[in-house]
């Protein structure tokens, strides 16, 4: 279920949970700590000013070539990346990122989506057979009760009109967070924890995205790309909210 500014209006009991939500906690911005006027407002948990401050993603082709100096020339099965917003100078923004992460991430990360959607389509990246969520593993999903990447994915879904596809990988392994991990240790956490639902299944030479909310090194995303193509998938590109 999405849950925008649309659907509030439209549902009056989606209306009056989210009205005395409000009123017992009323939305500040995660960045500023200002309340937040949900008429005028753009988002639930961001101000328009700090919305606009936060620094944006360097071109595809930037970050692409960033993602080719991290692996070795064969080891790399990623074709194209585009990200949106860059957080690699700015703390706050990036703290304000993990508390979404974790808490209140279901509720806005489908309108970041479609912000990411429009990038994907300004780029001209839209002719995928499929958007692929990268997989959390379900102990986690159950923990945190969502699994932010299909959030995001399901926005990109609705600017680009692509299908979101969650039953071609699956994570096997509960790896620990990602964030605290140097580079090293982040290729060794993620080797084989990420493989098909089913072995047997043909992707048929399509073309697929994969989605997730961060971009580090690529070792998560490049994995899961490596799965696609092994089930015969011939093009992977990969988009994320944030290019850290
Ligand atoms: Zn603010």
């Amino acid at each position: 279920m999405s849950i925008s500014f649309s659907h509030r209006k439209k549902n009056p009991f989606v209306w009056i949970i989210n009205s005395l939500n409000n009123f017992i906690a009323p939305p500040r911005c995660e960045i500023c700590q200002s309340y937040l006027d949900l008429d005028n407002n753009k988002y639930e948990f961001i101000c328009q000013k700090c919305f606009d401050l936060i620094p944006l993603a360097p071109q595809p082709d930037v970050i692409y070539n960033r993602l080719i100096s991290n692996f070795d020339k064969d080891d790399l099965y990623i074709n194209g990346a585009v990200s949106l917003f860059s957080m690699k100078e700015n703390h706050n923004y990036m703290k304000a990122i993990y508390s979404l992460k974790y808490s209140g991430f279901s509720r806005i990360g489908s309108e970041l989506g479609k912000e990411l959607g429009r990038l994907i389509k300004f780029y001209n990246k839209i002719n995928f057979d499929a958007l692929v969520p990268v997989p959390i593993h379900h102990a986690r999903k159950r923990e945190r009760g969502y699994n932010q990447s299909e959030y995001i994915a399901k926005g990109i879904s609705e600017i680009i009109g692509c299908p979101v596809k969650t039953d071609i990988i699956k994570r096997k392994k509960y790896t620990q967070t990602q964030t605290l991990l140097s580079k090293t240790e982040r290729r060794t956490n993620v080797a084989n924890a990420i493989v098909p639902y089913n072995k047997n299944m043909k992707l048929n030479g399509g073309s697929f995205l994969l989605i997730d909310d961060v971009l580090t090194t690529g070792s998560t995303l490049n994995s899961c790309a490596k799965i696609l193509l092994s089930l015969g998938a011939k093009n992977v590109e990969v988009a994320t909210l944030v290019y850290a």
